[in-house]
């Protein structure tokens, strides 16, 4: 039986390469639902290709475009709207669920996923950043699977397994140290979105761009694996690897360090969440260690401010990393869109964690509240 699949966030760059995996292993995948927010083109042509049973797109304002197109595909069912996108993750049929959407959004449609049983494979780390307690209390409690697939929780993943309740020392988190790794502070000041859409190494989507380069994404990765992993914060420690060759790594109790190791292709991570414990053929170049340095350097936290916020919001726990994570969404856009500079990004979230209402143990409703109250907070301040 093949495995049934719903991607969620299918025309972005974790949603596109899951494709690409799935197409590459036809007799063990298929798709039975893609989601998109607004490039309805590209989900329309995703649904010529892969035929799922369902299409959802988010933005209601594209369901009569979306279902125009697909009129001639009467077997695709079309939905639109952040409830319909809400109930796909339901559907009997699926097996697994991508949550490949970008920011706070991804959070409900993950926990509907859980409840209802399906393995989730988690690309979208605002969801553990938001209500990583929460969601790590539901997949306890709905004895649901959840596995990662950023690549750095990727490698740990992988370093941990067969290693059962042996002590973790330490987690070796890796970063590229993005495109300013070596600008001065001078040079921080003048960088332009374009400047900071370009990633030395990886490809992806634009929000998660900005973060590396900002080095909140790492910060986002400290949380994410304090989550996953159920290790303390003071235990995860940021080394910046250039080469984006050592994905990350666990140092045991014995001082033994496992790592995982791959050229930085997106695919490997994916697959493997998909195919866990398995390990599936992927085409991708090969790491020559003969012509490969290997490099790790002490983050800068006074040129990058936004990974000692990070540290500080899930040292304070509560709802202060929602309160982040709305503050980061809202101040990145805003860099996107020319209406702040890049160093005033971490201060603009700063100023946002030391005025919104600290909750010290949210349920869902005050995440949700947090995020608006914080949203807004934002952007008055912009
Ligand atoms: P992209 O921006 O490329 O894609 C985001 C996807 O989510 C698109 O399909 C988009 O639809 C959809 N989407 C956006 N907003 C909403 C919304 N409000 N409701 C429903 N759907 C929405 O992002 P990435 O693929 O780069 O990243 C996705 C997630 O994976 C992020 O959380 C990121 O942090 C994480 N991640 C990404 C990595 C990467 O290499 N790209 C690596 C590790 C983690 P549309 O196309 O219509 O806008
Ligand atoms: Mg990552």
């Amino acid at each position: 039986m093949k495995q049934q699949i719903c991607i969620l966030g299918s025309t972005g760059s974790i949603g596109t390469q899951a494709l690409e995996v799935i197409r590459n292993h036809a007799d063990l995948y298929e798709v039975y639902a893609l989601t998109a927010n607004n490039r309805w083109q590209e989900l329309a042509m995703q649904a010529r290709q892969f035929h799922p049973a369902a299409v959802v797109i988010a933005n209601e304002a594209h369901y009569d475009a979306l279902a125009d197109v697909l009129a001639d595909q009467p077997e695709i069912k079309v939905y639109a709207g952040t409830k319909a996108l809400e109930e796909i993750v339901e559907a009997e049929p699926i097996n697994v669920v991508l949550a490949a959407m970008v920011g706070f959004a991804g959070l409900v449609p993950t926990i509907r996923a859980i409840k209802a049983h399906k393995k989730v494979c988690l690309a979208n780390k605002e969801t553990l950043v938001v209500a990583g307690q929460l969601i790590m209390q539901l997949v306890e409690q709905y004895h649901a699977t959840l596995l990662p697939v950023d690549s750095e929780h990727s490698a740990i993943f992988q370093s941990l397994t067969g290693e059962g309740t042996n002590e973790i020392e330490k987690i070796l988190l890796t970063c590229s140290g993005g495109p300013f790794r070596l600008y001065t502070h001078n040079q921080l000041q003048a960088v332009r979105a374009v400047d900071a859409l370009y990633h030395p190494t990886w490809t992806m989507g634009p929000k998660i761009t900005i973060d590396s380069a900002t080095l909140m994404n790492k910060g986002f990765e400290v949380i994410e694996a304090r989550w996953l992993f159920d290790v303390p914060s003071e235990k995860i420690q940021v080394l910046i690897h250039p080469q984006s060759i050592v994905h990350s790594a666990v140092q045991f109790c014995d001082g033994g360090i496992k790592a995982q190791l791959g050229v930085p292709d997106m695919r490997l991570p994916i697959q493997y969440a998909f195919s866990f414990p398995e390990r599936l053929t992927l085409n991708t170049p090969r790491v020559n260690l003969f012509h490969q340095p290997l490099e790790f350097f002490e983050p800068d936290t006074e040129r990058f401010k936004c990974l000692t916020l990070a540290y500080d919001a899930i040292g304070k726990g509560g709802n202060m990393p929602c309160i982040l994570n709305a503050a980061n969404e809202v101040a990145n856009e805003a860099f996107r869109n020319a209406q702040c500079s890049f160093l005033a990004i971490a201060d603009i979230i700063e100023r946002t964690m030391q005025s919104v209402t600290f909750d010290a143990s949210p349920d869902l409703d005050v995440y949700l509240q947090t995020d608006a109250e914080a949203r807004r907070m934002t952007a008055e301040s912009l």
